[in-house]
């Protein structure tokens, strides 16, 4: 066990130290929680910052297929528009499409890839986000241990805007604009930490990325190789 407490100056919800207002209160507005939360094993953060972290990441390549896939049926409807519109200002189609290559671009970007050209099809970007990803999560114990990794990519990833660029599209803000399908199942057994029936199973959405169990109630958040695998038995096991 580890008694550092999570970088990103995670508190423990409804936990307070004796000096704060929230102190003795069920809920308070002041202070959802004052008492740090413990580090990962072998991290510099909370179980949840490391796998919010990971699983943007994982999202990355299906999220710029389903960019490619909408511009390129875009470009497709194009072809059979053959009476242009008028009065309008022009062709409604094209801002939309312009913020998905946009968007595509400064996500190849983020994950290390520069060698894309606007042609390459939907499964070649898939394809060469899979090897640029999968190079990152295989590297993610080591970014998680490392105060200034972890913080560049969570600023890169998770913000809905970066405040000097502010065009510039993060993971979180495509998927704000663009969601992908939501395959999560829920678990039907209580969550560890918070006792409650709201532990989601989070399936991989990347070649050998872990199934993750989030607790949709509390901070809970463990994947199949945390604990020796003991999550996958609890979530998994008895259910089926
Ligand atoms: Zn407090
Ligand atoms: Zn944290
Ligand atoms: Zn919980």
């Amino acid at each position: 066990m580890t008694d550092r407490s999570c970088i990103r100056g995670c508190g423990v919800r409804g936990e307070h130290y004796a000096s704060c207002p929230a102190y003795g209160h069920e809920t308070h507005e002041a202070c959802d929680g004052c008492v740090p939360r413990e580090a990962r094993d072998g991290a510099l953060v909370c179980h949840r910052c490391y796998g919010r972290l990971y699983r943007r990441l994982e999202l990355v390549p299906d999220l710029l297929e389903h960019l490619r896939t909408m511009v390129h049926n875009v470009g497709r409807a194009k072809e059979y528009t053959h009476v242009p519109r008028a009065g309008r200002g022009g062709n409604g189609n094209a801002p939309a499409s312009s913020d998905m290559l946009d968007a595509s671009r400064d996500l190849l970007t983020s994950i290390g890839v520069t060698d894309t050209t606007a042609s390459t099809t939907p499964e070649e970007t898939r394809q060469a986000a899979v090897g640029h990803v999968g190079a990152i999560l295989a590297g993610f114990d080591a970014i998680a241990n490392d105060a200034e990794a972890f913080t560049t990519w969570w600023a890169v990833v998770m913000p809905v805007e970066l405040p000097e660029y502010p065009e510039f599209w993060t993971v979180t803000r495509a998927l704000a604009r663009w969601p992908l399908e939501d395959r999560t199942r829920r678990a039907w057994h209580p969550c560890a930490e918070c006792d409650l029936l709201t532990v989601l199973i989070h399936p991989p959405r990347h070649p050998g990325a872990p199934v993750w169990y989030i607790c949709e109630s509390c901070a809970f958040q463990r994947n199949d190789s945390d604990d020796d695998g003991l999550w996958t038995e609890v979530y998994e096991g008895a259910s089926r």
